[in-house]
């Protein structure tokens, strides 16, 4: 394996002395709200010369522990660095000639960044607590000491302890479970992004034999009606890019704070439960998480800049998918739909975070649409110039290649020029494509018949007033949304009578109105704005509400009050994230 390029974004020194595996042992403890107990970290047999490094991140450590054997162990002289506000604290730790186990006896703060502990009424079912972890980009080193870097590959294993009421669950395989106490095993080397936790009142629904859906006991029933078909999901892309190779793939239906859409944590994708939208038209972001099995955790990004490596491959594989199950036209309209968000984000996005190939001093700033829409045109430009046969047989030869390594962007435009473009004529714009900003002119652009429909009864709709027959899918609605032009109030009331868009229970239809209505000034809508800031804490919904409200002084008083009561329920993540947007 090759040594990569310094990551950034961590504190830790693989290059001289390389974590190998980790063993937790944990107390989930709601009321102090901290994981406490120990993590083992198997490390490559120490020459004495380099201390350990590792990251953390307001960890509380209470003793630092080497041994040759993993049998008994001896104080260790250890340090804790400066605490950089991005990236944590280093921990380093002395490790004698043949040293191979460092253990350490630490708690997480209960503001630890990558773990969210709710209380009852946080949940759907509103008796019990639930906490779950969210690791990428950097936030393992907030609850387990690790070098926290893509490029750092660990087997691990895990005891938690947890009140006997509730059910932990880890991307990994189930060991066994007494009354509180659950075992789990992870026996191929990943990331510690992808090193996953969630506790709560949990129940499990199968979907097929390898497939199923956990979730609380009120949510179980719509979440796996809503899922039905992911044992096809699967059998789709194994079809197209070589075996599933992680076992079981579940999916876990978290409480609505849980501050993105999902999270490809491997063998148990974590979901936010706002894409249940009863007819399975959001079921795109199943999709999404289950392509990352391939892109994404079996071939990982080395670092955070390489992003787009992971999320470019994992949206142009999610598209196939839905291709596969759902059919042309829903693939079609939905690439539509990815390419004006595209287009909007990137004509405000400053000129560095347009390449692909890009670096922010938080990685969680990275995450934009360039390296999951750009990215995924770039794949989309191989398939239309070279043919879709060859570019699926070069992506599974790509996968079987680089499996279960992480890789820079050098790394596999290098294996890309060897293994395609070198045995074929058309040239593609590489540098132009991968390291400069905007979006080139070589980007294929996807149409729908039906979503162009759609945007002639929105233009006719702003001209005249003349209301749609809408019998409309997620997605025509979504396309009919975006396309209005800036609303009069009167415009809105006249939608809003015709469509109840105010009371729709489906999320993406509702955001996209509600920002609509706060435009417009719309007071009937402004309830739902609250309930909805208050109740959900998906950052893609919340973000975009706080961001219109914000454009006048009203708004903004507005924006302020309700985040003043919605803060506390969010995640330290959207947290973070929104306070950049509701400014004092
Ligand atoms: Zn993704």
């Amino acid at each position: 394996m090759p040594e990569h390029a310094r990551d950034v974004h961590s504190h830790g020194n693989p290059e001289k002395v390389r974590v190998r595996s980790v063993a937790l042992d944990l107390t989930a403890s709601f009321d102090a709200r901290t994981l406490s107990g120990s993590a083992i970290l198997g490390i490559d047999v120490a020459s004495g010369k380099d201390p350990l490094i590792v990251d953390t991140r307001d960890l509380v450590i209470e003793s630092v522990e080497t041994s040759g054997s993993g049998t008994s162990y001896a104080t260790a002289k250890w340090t804790i660095g400066a605490r950089d506000k991005i990236l944590g604290a280093p921990l380093s730790v002395e490790v004698p000639a043949g040293t191979s186990f460092v253990r350490v006896r630490y708690a997480s703060k209960p503001e630890a960044s990558g773990l969210q502990w709710l209380t009852p009424e946080q949940t759907a079912g509103k008796k019990q607590p639930f906490l779950f972890s969210q690791n990428q980009s950097i936030h393992a080193r907030s609850w387990i000491p690790i070098q926290d870097s893509p490029g750092v590959r660990v087997t691990y294993t895990a005891r938690i302890h947890a009140p006997k009421q509730l059910t932990a669950l880890m991307s990994a395989e189930h060991k066994g479970a007494a009354e509180g106490v659950f075992d789990f095993a992870m026996d191929t080397p990943i990331p510690a992004y992808l090193i996953a936790l969630a506790v709560g009142d949990l129940q499990f629904q199968s979907a097929g034999p390898r497939t199923g859906v956990y979730a609380e006991p009120s949510v179980l029933a719509k979440a796996s009606a809503e899922f039905s078909d992911m044992e096809k999901m699967v059998t789709a892309v194994e079809a197209l890019y070589g075996p599933y190779r992680w076992g079981r793939y579940d999916l876990l239906i978290l409480p609505p704070s849980f501050p993105f859409g999902g999270m490809e944590n491997p063998r148990l994708t974590f979901a936010t439960p706002t894409v249940i939208a009863g007819d399975k038209s959001l079921v795109g972001l199943i999709s999404h998480e289950l392509a990352h099995s391939w892109s994404g955790n079996l071939v990982t990004n080395a670092t955070w800049t390489d992003f787009w490596l992971n999320e470019g491959f994992t949206t142009y594989i999610e598209n196939r998918i839905q291709e596969e199950v759902y059919g042309e036209e829903q693939a079609a309209m939905e690439q539509v739909l990815d390419r004006r968000k595209l287009d909007e984000e990137m004509a405000e996005l400053p000129k560095e975070q347009q390449a692909l190939h890009a670096a922010t001093a938080d990685p969680d700033e990275g995450v934009t649409q360039v390296p999951y829409v750009k990215g995924s045109l770039f794949v989309r430009l191989l398939e239309r110039t070279y043919g879709r046969p060859t570019v699926d047989a070069y992506l599974r030869g790509y996968f079987d290649h680089f499996a279960f390594r992480s890789i820079t962007t050098a790394e596999m435009l290098e294996y890309l020029q060897r293994e395609l473009l070198d045995k074929q004529a058309a040239k593609i714009p590489l540098q132009e494509w991968i390291f400069e900003a905007g979006l080139p002119a070589s980007a294929p652009r996807a149409t729908s018949p039906k979503l162009d429909a759609v945007k002639r009864d929105a233009e006719a709709f702003a001209a005249t007033g003349a209301i749609p027959r809408a019998k409309w899918s997620t997605q025509e609605w979504l396309e009919f949304l975006q396309a209005l032009p800036p609303l009069k109030t009167t415009q809105a009331a006249a939608l809003d009578r015709a469509f109840a868009l105010t009371r729709t229970g489906n999320s993406e239809i509702l955001d996209q109105w509600l920002q609509i209505a706060i435009q417009a000034d719309y007071a009937p809508a402004y309830p739902r704005v609250e309930s909805f800031l208050m109740s959900v804490g998906r950052q893609k919904f919340i973000r975009p509400l706080y961001a219109a409200l914000m454009k006048t002084p009203e708004g903004q008083a507005r924006a302020k009050a309700i985040y003043a009561q919605a803060r506390p329920g969010y995640h330290p993540i959207a947290q973070t994230s929104v306070d950049k947007i509701v400014t004092p």
